[in-house]
């Protein structure tokens, strides 16, 4: 029997359950809302992910989401308000990696943004679309399981944009099960519509 092996001792930071933001998100701030999770990904994050996007078009390259966490009723409110690429990832057109390397410098990122946690982490799917695969959806369960707020933020640069959001989507373990959190407003511009159909690969 084969059983499944450990996922790194990493520091993600502890959570410090805090009071909620209310009311509507600031300008430049993305909303997508599930049953127990909203996520506002602020407009530094959204552009730090499409500039990295934009260094490797046909590549899919990722790292890690930073910001805080709140508690919202029985759920949580995610704001993400930065990300620290994965400059050593190693990236394929269909796949990506983090090795060693990309792990270290990512800790080493991490302790000097001490402020913020790590909320997640994202990748990009060129020209694929949005959604998780299989391998995303194992590499969120090994190392993004052990808290429920942890979400994952999949960007394809080829993907239409647009007030729904297409290109961009946000996943999280809502009400229990791993799912795509509907993109529900965009503080600067109109309100857009319900999240694509999951698909799988
Ligand atoms: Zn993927």
């Amino acid at each position: 029997m084969i059983s499944p092996s450990p996922a790194p001792a990493i520091d993600w930071g502890a959570l410090v359950v805090q009071p909620a933001i209310s009311g509507t998100p600031a300008r430049g701030v993305r909303r997508f809302a599930g049953q127990t999770i909203v996520c506002e990904l602020q407009d530094l994050a959204e552009r730090t992910v499409r500039d990295h996007a934009a260094t490797a078009p046909r590549l899919e390259v990722g790292g890690l989401l930073i910001g805080d966490v709140y508690t919202a009723g029985s759920g949580f409110h995610v704001d993400v308000s930065g990300a620290l690429p994965a400059r050593r990832a190693i990236s394929g057109m269909l796949h990506l990696r983090f090795g060693v390397a990309a792990w270290l410098d990512l800790t080493r990122e991490r302790h000097l943004r001490k402020r913020e946690r790590v909320v997640g982490w994202y990748h990009t799917h060129p020209g694929i679309g949005v959604f998780l695969s299989a391998t995303d959806r194992n590499l969120h369960g090994a190392f993004f399981c052990g808290l429920p707020w942890y979400v994952a933020l999949v960007f394809d640069p080829a993907g239409p944009a647009g007030p729904a959001g297409d290109e961009l989507g946000v996943f999280a373990q809502d009400d229990g099960a791993l799912g795509q959190l509907a993109a529900v407003a965009r503080a600067d511009g109109p309100l857009a519509g319900q999240a694509g159909q999951e698909r799988s690969t």
